[in-house]
């Protein structure tokens, strides 16, 4: 078997691993256009902030550990440009030497991922210092400017999960930042009074929080963010993070199904509307875990696991990829912020009727140093019990808790489960009562 995979970073090396694992003999090449293959995307505002220090450690495997540790082609700064279904082929470019190329697949496997939001603000094509992070050699860009032109003031456009993990990072490095958010709160996946205590956390860090409002114009070669409630901004850069769009033109051009919101749609198998061509990762249209409609989730763990399902599926083994639940974390500040499942916003547009609750445990036994409260909040159905989703914001011990209500969604447990979960505990991790049991407790 020949299989290809575009896209070298979290789905298609996850599959290139695994189908080496499933099979000796097959010929497996892994084409990326980027210059690095599986890089560690999360860590990369962590490098600019200057936490991750070392850049090699960035770069988890390269192009030739992997083709020497598993026995496959890799190809960086190779792209796929396109793909001629009933040849089974690929035409793709080698970036360093413009030379142009065929090759066939028996099998082909895209994880081309999602690129960042650009859109055409006026001014935008003459702003000097805009950057979006997605690779290494933009994690360079941003880097370089600061370690160079020491610039003084940044303004984040966006605060989802980039945005604010960007922004605490900037201010590790001295700039003084303003976020502009066009909704009334950062971080989508959590419901408005959560956000709340992280918009005056960010205050309290010294940022400057613009909410309801966007960006309208740069001016003076993005020297100058105007903003459409007026505000006048000067700044030394801009780090443009919106959000992202799945990378959909190969599959597109070649006829494959897209859903609405531009995601390649796929089956259970991860199986594209071509029996040959799979689909993986950030680029793909998933079923919601908790609702059942299709949606776009870009984060690793889908990708990771959709990665090893794929390998799976095309060697015939039991495989199936049942939706996303959409659990994620994230470090601001001193806090944590973390959700699964859906959340109040999410229902109501949906018109599910829902309750909730909300608890303020400590993390741990109060009477043990460093305890701190988690704001810890359920949505359920009160007629059965089912769980929707669940959100924490607090110092510590948050990723625990949704760690295990998100353990106990893909279990099919209820709130009326969460009281008979039985924690661990000792006064330094958690109560007698742990922060879960007290959010079945209070929902029963
Ligand atoms: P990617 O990992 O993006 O890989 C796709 C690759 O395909 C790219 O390298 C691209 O160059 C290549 N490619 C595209 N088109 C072609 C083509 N035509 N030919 C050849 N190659 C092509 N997720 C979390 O869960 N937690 C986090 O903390 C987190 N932090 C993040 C921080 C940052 C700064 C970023 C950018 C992302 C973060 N994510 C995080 C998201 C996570 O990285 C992605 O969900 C995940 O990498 C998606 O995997 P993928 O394989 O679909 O795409």
């Amino acid at each position: 078997k020949k299989i290809i995979i575009v896209g070298g970073v979290a789905g298609g090396s996850t599959a290139a691993a695994r189908l080496r694992r499933l099979d000796e003999q097959a010929e497996i090449i892994l084409l990326e256009k980027g210059p690095y293959i599986s890089f560690a995307n999360c860590g990369l505002p962590y490098y600019i902030g200057e936490t991750i220090q070392d850049r090699n450690k960035l770069l988890v495997q390269t192009a030739e550990g992997m083709s020497a540790r598993y026995n496959m082609q890799v190809r960086t700064s190779n792209e796929v440009t396109a793909i001629d279904r009933s040849a089974k082929s690929i035409t793709v470019t080698n970036l360093e030497t413009g030379e142009t190329y065929q090759e066939s697949y028996d099998e082909l496997i895209l994880s081309p991922g999602a690129r960042p939001v650009v859109p055409p603000i006026q001014g935008i094509q003459e702003a000097e210092e805009l950057f979006t992070l997605r690779s290494v050699p933009d994690t360079d860009r941003i880097k370089t400017y600061i370690d160079e032109q020491h610039p003084k003031h940044a303004v984040v456009v966006g605060g989802g999960f980039i945005g604010l993990e960007m922004a605490e990072n900037l201010r590790e490095r001295g700039l003084d930042v303003t976020i502009i958010e066009m909704s009334s709160q950062v971080m989508g996946p959590i419901d408005y009074e959560m956000a709340s205590i992280i918009h005056q956390h960010l205050i309290d860090k010294g940022i400057q929080l613009i909410l309801d409002d966007g960006v309208q114009a740069f001016e003076d070669h993005g020297r100058k963010v105007i903003t459409g409630n007026g505000l006048e901004i000067n700044t030394d850069m801009i780090l443009l993070s919106i959000g992202v769009r799945p990378e959909n033109e190969l599959a597109k051009n070649a006829g494959l199904s897209i859903g609405e919101r531009g995601g390649i749609q796929v089956n259970d198998q991860l199986q594209t509307n071509d029996p040959h061509i799979y689909a993986i990762g950030d680029a793909i249209e998933v079923k919601d875990y908790t609702n059942g409609q299709p949606t776009m989730v870009p984060l690793a763990w889908p990708a990771n696991r959709q990665g090893r399902i794929v390998a799976d599926a095309i060697y015939g083994r039991k495989a199936a990829y049942h939706g996303t639940l959409g659990t994620s974390i994230a470090k601001v500040f001193d806090y944590t912020v973390a959700a699964t499942g859906n959340n109040e916003k999410t229902l109501t547009k949906l018109g599910v009727p829902y309750d909730v609750v909300h608890v303020h445990p400590a993390s741990h036994a109060g009477y043990y140093p460093e305890a701190k409260s988690i704001a810890l909040k359920l949505v359920f159905d009160k007629e059965t019990g089912n769980i929707y989703g669940a959100q924490a914001v607090g110092m510590d011990g948050v990723d625990k808790r949704i760690d295990v209500i998100a353990t106990a969604m893909k279990g099919g447990l209820t709130v009326m489960d969460l009281p008979d979960l039985e924690l661990a505990y000792a006064p330094p991790y958690s109560s007698a009562k742990d922060p879960v049991n007290m959010a079945g407790y209070t929902a029963t």
